[in-house]
């Protein structure tokens, strides 16, 4: 195995800083190096981009991304405990490192960042799917961010890049698919992690579109797959009836069977309700 820095390695920071890991947190380390730095390859152009990274943790990604050439990193970490572990990091890359201590939910990372970002994470799995929701429906779009590379439960991370058709599409895969392109790009076993989870991960690589695929104004698409999923295996005239009114002469309007089910309609056709609904 080969060093990519000259930090000690991450069981000694984890010993010296005595950084046991709290489930509450969602702490599953990744202590190989080589395996963080191949984490950073998968997030593009690095040395001109400024890095949001979510729970850095001991940081074993941030010294990946560090190690790879980005031009910044801001490393946001919620456990007071990693915070001396994190500052020897940025002892050794004063102008290229920030950690701030807080609860990724309540901080506005993007007065501390310069564009282009990008951000990359092995997300904390309890606030993982809240925090990639909040990215991908800001009020305006493009956002702030040009790229997304987050570790998830495998699960998860084919909820986000599910085709139609499969048990696994849903909400979160229109969400994402809607206005970025989304790919699987490693795969990765519990023992890759420190403790090992009881459950696969793998990252997830999203690009944000200049535009979404298909006009839609955002609310209302947000709506019609929440409704429309809400109740998956009913057919749609049923499903969305809390929407009320004539839904099914806009289902027609729109291209779509009122007795179709949610898990059959592609991306194009629930933006072609959302225009319907909105009319
Ligand atoms: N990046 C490290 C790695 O790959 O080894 C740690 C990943 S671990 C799965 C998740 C990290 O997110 C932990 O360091 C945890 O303390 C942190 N975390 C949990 N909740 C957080 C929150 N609300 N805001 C910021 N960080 C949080």
């Amino acid at each position: 195995m080969s060093q990519i820095d000259a930090l000690p390695p991450l069981r000694d920071v984890i010993a010296t800083h005595e950084l046991k890991a709290r489930k509450s947190l969602g702490q599953n380390f990744l202590l190989d190096l080589n395996l963080t730095a191949k984490i950073a390859r998968q997030v593009g152009d690095l040395a001109n981009c400024d890095v949001l990274e979510i729970g850095p943790g001991p940081g074993g990604l941030t010294r990946g991304l560090l190690a790879e050439g980005a031009r910044r990193v801001v490393a946001v970490e919620k456990d007071r405990r990693c915070i001396p572990a994190l500052e020897d990091i940025v002892a050794h890359h004063p102008e290229r490192l920030q950690v701030l201590e807080g609860d990724a939910l309540d901080i506005d990372p993007t007065l501390h960042l310069t564009a282009p970002i990008r951000i990359a994470a092995n997300l904390p799995y309890n606030i993982g799917t809240e925090l990639l929701v909040r990215w991908l429906t800001p009020p305006r779009w493009p956002p702030f961010w040009q790229s997304l590379t987050l570790m998830f439960q495998r699960e998860v991370a084919e909820r986000i890049t599910a085709q139609p058709g499969s048990k696994a599409y849903g909400r979160l895969a229109i969400l994402a698919q809607w206005r970025c392109t989304a790919n699987i790009v490693l795969s990765l076993p519990p023992e890759a992690f420190t403790p090992p989870p009881k459950v696969s991960s793998a990252v997830v690589h999203l690009v944000a579109l200049k535009e979404p695929k298909f006009p839609a104004d955002a609310k209302t698409l947000e709506r019609v797959v929440a409704t429309a999923f809400n109740q998956r295996r009913k057919m749609l005239r049923s499903a969305l009836k809390p929407l009320g009114g004539d839904i099914e002469d806009r289902l027609r309007a729109a291209g779509i069977a009122p007795t179709d089910r949610a898990e059959n309609i592609p991306l194009e056709g629930f933006c072609a309700l959302a225009r319907e609904l909105v009319h």
